[in-house]
């Protein structure tokens, strides 16, 4: 009774170190950060008053469809042209997921949606990744950046953004990923980007079975190589490829807020979470948007433990799946995984007493 209690208590899921792995930064950005950029760069934001810029960034109920929820990212894309901007915004996407006691977060992003101005690819990608080291260096959360290819832009565009994430192995990016409107637009079509990215041994991600059904996530993993799938809300459509993923551990990289506007699930209750959970699936808690979808990664976790009545045990593993998940070098990773079990135990023993500390499972 008295764990249910603390556990609902905010400064508990905060205090939980956690992962972010799945975080665009055009869509992660301050609100008074686009305010200020739009200001300093002379850029006309589509509405004069904060109240209506606010409706146009932040996805409420009337978001409708995925498509719909992507049209904030005209506006923030529109003061995110400069290296110095994006800089900014990585940044301060470090600072504010610190302040979450976020230990390790990938921040995606797709260069070719910020060259607008004529800046280079590398330009962009350079700043994103000083930006990222700013808020490591002020923060100790350690980062990554993974590299978008878009589904409705030109494939060819995919496979030069996939040799820039292989140019940058080992230098900050940590993995490639296909983004953007799923339906119409099949990640089998970016083929060739996806063996770029896995003949140099280098991470891949794919958002599926988001604005799609399972036959998307399939291509994912089995056309692109995908080791994570972003999102995979309609996995359980297919029982034997979720099985397929379940066995060969192929972590979820769960957004539910996002999943509630985009018109996914009509209510969480409706989300498949605590199912996959349940099965075994790595599943991981993810913000997608923080901006956009008004959230952060306490908050998906409390979402999480009020909609799916999760346990601290449950919450606890849920948190170390994310860090197991993380595109890191085992070393780094076995390290960091180190830490936080040791520290969640401390945490919980502290909190709940040591008799309820349960083993973290090996899997
Ligand atoms: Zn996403």
């Amino acid at each position: 009774m008295q764990s249910r209690m603390m556990l609902d208590h905010a400064d508990f899921l905060r205090s939980l170190p956690k992962t972010d792995l799945h975080i665009h930064l055009d869509g992660s950005m301050r609100f008074q950060t686009v305010k200020d950029l739009a200001k300093e760069q002379g850029v006309a934001l589509p509405v004069d008053s904060e109240n209506d810029l606010k409706k146009k960034l932040v996805c409420g109920d009337a978001c409708e469809s995925l498509e719909e929820y992507l049209e904030a990212f005209d506006i923030t894309l529109s003061v995110l042209q400069e290296p110095e901007a994006v800089r900014r915004v990585a940044r301060e996407i470090v600072e504010d997921a610190a302040k979450e006691n976020v230990r390790y977060i990938e921040v995606r992003f797709s260069p070719i949606l910020h060259q607008q101005h004529g800046r280079s690819l590398v330009e962009i990608l350079d700043a994103v990744l000083t930006g990222l080291d700013d808020g490591s260096r002020k923060t100790g959360v350690e980062t990554g950046a993974i590299i978008c290819g878009m589904r409705h832009i030109d494939p060819k565009v995919s496979v030069n953004l996939a040799e820039l994430a292989v140019a940058y192995k080992g230098k900050g990016v940590v993995a490639f990923d296909l983004a953007g409107a799923e339906k119409n637009y099949p990640a089998k079509d970016h083929v060739e980007a996806f063996y770029t990215i896995l003949n140099n041994n280098v991470n891949c991600t794919c958002h599926a079975g988001e604005g799609f059904g399972p036959q998307s996530i399939r291509q994912a993993i089995h056309y692109c190589g995908a080791h994570r799938i972003g999102h995979g809300t309609r996995l359980k459509e297919d029982p034997d490829l979720m099985a397929y993923v379940n066995d060969r551990r192929i972590p979820l990289e769960i957004c539910l807020t996002s999943n509630m506007q985009t018109g996914l699930i009509d209510k969480l209750e409706d989300h498949p979470f605590r199912f996959y959970y349940d099965l075994g699936i790595r599943v991981t808690l993810n913000t997608d948007n923080t901006l956009v979808s008004a959230t952060n990664i306490t908050r998906e976790y409390q979402l999480a433990v009020e909609h799916f009545h999760l346990s601290l045990v449950d919450v606890r593993r849920i948190a170390i799946y994310g860090f197991k998940s993380a595109f890191l070098p085992l070393p780094k990773k076995v390290a960091l995984l180190e830490r936080v079990v040791r520290e969640t135990e401390s945490l919980i023993g502290d909190a709940f007493g040591e008799e309820l500390v349960p083993p973290v499972d090996q899997y």
